[in-house]
């Protein structure tokens, strides 16, 4: 049983005796059958120069956590000069097994660390460098050749108070780059390594309000930039329906149930039409019947997503003009500031009618990173946490 076991798990040992190291948790002390192999050319080497003693973490064995203690030789090879012993079922300076830390690696792949950490009674940062060491080795691939359309976004950083860029392939969602920052400087490295093929980039999706658009007209000759409708709509949002939301209760300071009925209807506004059930729908009445200022926004809402829906350039300006008069007819404050500050970045907004680039790529990357950050995932390590996201989005 005892040679079996060894056979399988630790080639070329034997087990020289147990102990118990408390409750759970055992002690095997192996020792070597064979002469050493030189770590630098593979070759058996009978002259050895030292030894020392290594404890190591191995799989749990059974219910039992199982650590292993064994001699590990540094070899004096003619070729090499002074070596450590290659062992192949462990890593050359690492004190756990190559079985353990393929367990540790495949547990990481769906579990946050800290469950990694509790489950295989291992420290947390072993885990995670364990972990960012497989990320490392298996980023995806990009193949610069392909790309035609990219998004570009920014998120925050640790509270908000640091925040990064990130630019995806548009078609397959592959993360490409994320970089610190959200400045123009910031993105440059991003088109430094993009190098010959800046030119066969068409079209750049963004925020309105990024530092993006003049990086990308500099180094992408040929590319049209795309204003993206999640973010334009998320402002309109904050900007406008919030607005006008706070101003209509203000003005029901008389009428109790009327007054909460518009401060609890932020997300009824905000939601997407599609995805209100029935009861919803008819709170969504009523509010508009009742409330005409806040009926006229959440109409407006509704058509300025159109403007990217359009399937041409001539019919997306047409949108733009009819929505342009209603804003000015409304007389709304809030909605006038937006459409004026909305004006200068028309080009970018009806260029989606010949660039339909999904929005959902970039709102469905917002979430996910938020996701990730959120279940915290070595989150002070800012290069972990990049690595993390670029796993995540791996393209095709
Ligand atoms: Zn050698």
């Amino acid at each position: 049983m005892k040679s079996v076991l060894c056979s399988l798990f630790w080639e070329g040992y034997t087990l020289y005796k147990h102990k118990h190291l408390g409750k759970g948790h055992l002690l095997f002390i192996l020792e070597a059958l064979n002469d050493p192999v030189c770590g630098g050319c593979g070759q058996s080497c009978r002259r050895i120069h030292d030894q020392s003693l290594r404890r190591i973490r191995d799989c749990d064995l059974l219910d039992q956590r199982l650590s292993l203690e064994l001699s590990v030789r540094r070899v004096r090879c003619g070729r090499c000069g002074t070596k450590t012993e290659r062992i192949a079922w462990l890593p050359r300076s690492g004190r756990q097994t190559c079985r353990l830390i393929a367990q540790v690696e495949d547990l990481c792949k769906d579990q946050p660390i800290k469950h990694v950490s509790k489950r295989l009674g291992l420290p947390w940062h072993t885990v995670k460098r364990i972990d960012k060491a497989r990320l490392v080795r298996e980023l995806p691939e990009v193949d610069y050749g392909s790309l035609r359309t990219l998004v570009m976004d920014e998120f925050a950083l640790h509270k908000g108070h640091r925040y990064a860029s990130v630019v995806a392939d548009a078609d397959t969602r592959q993360v490409l780059w994320i970089g610190e920052g959200r400045s123009r400087e910031s993105i440059r490295p991003f088109f430094e390594s993009l190098g010959e093929h800046c030119d066969q980039i068409e079209a750049v999706a963004m925020d309105q309000n990024s530092a993006f658009d003049l990086e990308v007209k500099m180094h992408c000759p040929n590319a049209e930039v795309v204003y993206d409708l999640f973010h334009v709509v998320a402002k309109y949002g904050r900007e406008v329906i919030d607005r006008v939301r706070v101003d209509q209760a203000n003005e029901l300071r008389q009428n109790k149930s009327a007054r909460r009925a518009v401060k609890r209807s932020r997300w009824l506004l905000l939601k997407n039409k599609d995805n209100l059930n029935e009861e919803e729908l008819v709170r969504l009445e009523e509010l508009m019947n009742a409330n005409q200022s806040l009926a006229q926004v959440y109409v407006l809402k509704e058509q300025l997503k159109e403007l990217w829906r359009s399937s041409s350039i001539w019919g997306a300006f047409k949108r733009w003009r009819t929505w342009w008069r209603m804003c000015r007819q409304s007389k709304i404050k809030p909605l006038l500031a937006f459409a004026n500050k909305l004006r200068p970045y028309l080009r970018g907004i009806i260029a989606s009618a010949k660039y339909p680039l999904n929005t959902s790529v970039l709102e469905g990357m917002n979430n996910k990173i938020k996701v990730i950050k959120r279940t915290a995932y070595g989150f002070r390590d800012t290069e972990y946490f990049f690595l993390k996201i670029k796993h995540a989005f791996p393209g095709k």
